[in-house]
């Protein structure tokens, strides 16, 4: 099996939605690529006083409808064309929340867990300074992605502050609260998930109540969407992380797997499952519900073939590729998303980011109310797209959404020089 280059499944993506779109070619092509990527190499020093190498990437994929915006992934897959698509990805992810951002991402090619603390703060700091001409309050803001969290977020912040001789909580979201960071922000893409699984349920005639559920994956996305969904009622029945699944036909108590996983570093041996599977398995089983949450390409063509859930809602960034998602349609398993499903993340991002410039601080509460109005209104539109042109399923009805938000803003302002 050939590994799917995410860049192409973007690109694919927009080429399916465009069909049902009046876009002028040259528009479409400038939609399907980058506006510029950063590619750098970070000479870091380590504990032991050697010097270690890392490259780093960040794409600005397209700022017609504000600030480009996007997390920093910190993991040893990353590449130049797998940040391009998930800056792509945020582009539309941003317009169908119609949140006024345009899209970016960034990554530095590195496993974070064989460097000690000192050592990332330094790998950190490195990339804030490289970073520092391209970001920027009104420029372009990053925030946490796979492996990056509070901690990197307050890092870049501060060294962004003190090169610029100024404040600005802006420049980056996810921070933690007190370095400016919003309440709510940590759960909000997996209460996205939540609020976009139990939309789709609501719109199929389908009750939550005790329906079964498999999460793939387990970090703040999984995690956070596997508690939220089983508060539903519905029934969490199976759980992994990369070292492989646990299942128990009676459903999992989802906070103690997170305490399990929290103590020991991963889902296998907790003591409530009756059984293990691999990641595969988990994502084949017969259930009312998965939700992918870990990384992109986790189901393709062949084993979409195998998938036997009645409904996917992706928490993930590209967990389906573009082959996966034509026998899904065929087989009539209806998928959310991840530029809906998952958008909460930004969308508290944006609320993060609103607080900053304001010097204010929401309640979360208030949060939360307003990630549920804007997530609701987002499923809205997509079902209204998805009936109103017959679209073959609600990706290519996000994407007609989501693109013509951004063609419209482009046309809009003209193009120069
Ligand atoms: N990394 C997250 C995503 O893929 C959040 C981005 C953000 O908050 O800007 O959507």
């Amino acid at each position: 099996m050939t590994e799917t280059n995410p860049f192409e499944s973007l690109q694919e993506q927009l080429d399916d939605a465009s069909e049902y779109l009046d876009v002028r070619g040259d528009v479409l092509e400038r939609l399907k690529h980058p506006e510029r990527v950063l590619e750098t190499t970070l000479s870091v020093e380590m504990d032991d006083g050697t010097i270690e190498t890392f490259k780093a990437f960040r794409s600005q994929f397209n700022g017609d409808r504000g600030p480009y915006k996007g997390g920093i992934r910190y993991h040893p897959g990353v590449s130049r064309d797998e940040v391009k698509a998930l800056s792509g990805w945020m582009v539309y992810k941003t317009a169908v929340v119609d949140v006024p951002y345009g899209g970016g991402k960034g990554g530095i090619v590195i496993d974070p867990s064989e460097y000690s603390e000192a050592e990332l703060e330094r790998i950190t700091r490195a990339f804030a300074t490289e970073l520092r001409v391209f970001i920027g309050e009104d420029k372009d803001i990053p925030a946490p992605d796979v492996n990056t969290g509070q901690r990197e977020m307050n890092w870049i912040k501060d060294t962004y502050e003190k090169l610029e001789n100024t404040t600005a909580p802006g420049v980056i979201t996810g921070k933690a609260l007190e370095n400016g960071g919003s309440e709510g922000r940590v759960e909000a893409t997996g209460r996205s998930t939540m609020f976009a699984a139990r939309e789709v349920f609501d719109y199929l005639d389908r009750d939550m109540e005790d329906a079964t559920v498999a999460v793939q994956g387990y970090g703040n996305a999984g995690s956070v969407a596997a508690k939220l969904i089983d508060d539903l009622g519905a029934n969490v029945v199976a759980v992994s992380d990369s070292s492989g699944a646990i299942y128990n036909p009676d459903g999992f108590d989802t906070r103690d797997v997170k305490d399990f996983k929290r103590e020991t570093g991963s889902v296998s041996g907790y003591d409530g499952a009756t059984e293990e599977f691999t990641n595969e398995e988990l994502l084949t089983m017969d259930v009312d519900l998965l939700v992918p949450a870990a990384l992109e390409n986790a189901i393709d063509g062949d084993l979409a073939h195998d998938v036997e859930a009645d409904i996917v809602v992706e928490a993930a960034n590209g967990p389906l590729t573009p082959d996966a998602d034509d026998v899904l349609t065929e087989k009539d398993v209806h998928v959310v998303p991840d530029i809906l499903a998952n958008a909460g993340g930004v969308t508290v991002s944006y609320f993060e980011w609103v607080q900053n410039r304001q010097r204010f601080q929401w309640t979360e509460e208030r949060v939360n109310e307003e990630l549920e109005a804007i997530i609701t209104d987002a499923f809205d539109a997509m079902i209204d797209a998805y009936e109103a042109n017959d679209l073959p399923n609600l990706r290519t009805a996000a994407y007609v959404v989501a693109v013509r938000r951004v063609v419209d803003s482009y046309e809009g302002s003209g193009s120069w020089p």
